[in-house]
Formats: C-alpha cells, sequence, structure tokens
C-alpha cells in the first residue's frame, strides 16, 4: 500500500492540484482537499494501491511542497 498526505496548514490554495488531478483533489474553502482522505491532526491521508500517475504531477507541481507519497 502506498499513502498520499495532504499537509493542509502548507497549502496556498493555488489550485494546481485540482487542475492536473481533478480525480483527487479539490479546492474547498481556499484549501486543497484530498478526496475521500482521512483527516489525522493538520494533514488529510489516503492509502491506496497504487499512486496514479497525475497524483505524482500534483506533488511535482504543488509550489509548497504539500502533497507527499508514502511507499
Ligand atoms: S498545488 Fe499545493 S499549494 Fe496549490 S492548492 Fe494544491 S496542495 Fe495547495
Amino acid at each position: 500500500m502506498a499513502k498520499i498526505i495532504l499537509e493542509k496548514s502548507k497549502c496556498i490554495g493555488c489550485g494546481s492540484c485540482q487542475v492536473l488531478c481533478p480525480k483527487f483533489f479539490e479546492i474547498k474553502d481556499s484549501k486543497a482537499h484530498l478526496k475521500g482522505s482521512q483527516t489525522k491532526s493538520d494533514n488529510e491521508e489516503m492509502e491506496t494501491a497504487e499512486i496514479d500517475d497525475c497524483v505524482k504531477e500534483a506533488a511535482s507541481a504543488c509550489p509548497m511542497e504539500c502533497i507527499r507519497i508514502e511507499n
């Protein structure tokens, strides 16, 4: 299993992740939201069998480096 982690406190709501990967990310109240995730303290986390390519693209494009992938 792999994990997608969104560090919401660092997010500036630029919208790049939503544009690149709308299947997983959306902007809500000026912050990114990881669809279907659980909130753990300040972060949103989601386990997935495989990391979709668009999540990797969103992580690379995020100007605040708040999208992390753990394998
Ligand atoms: S790309 Fe990064 S900073 Fe921009 S909205 Fe998404 S998570 Fe937030």
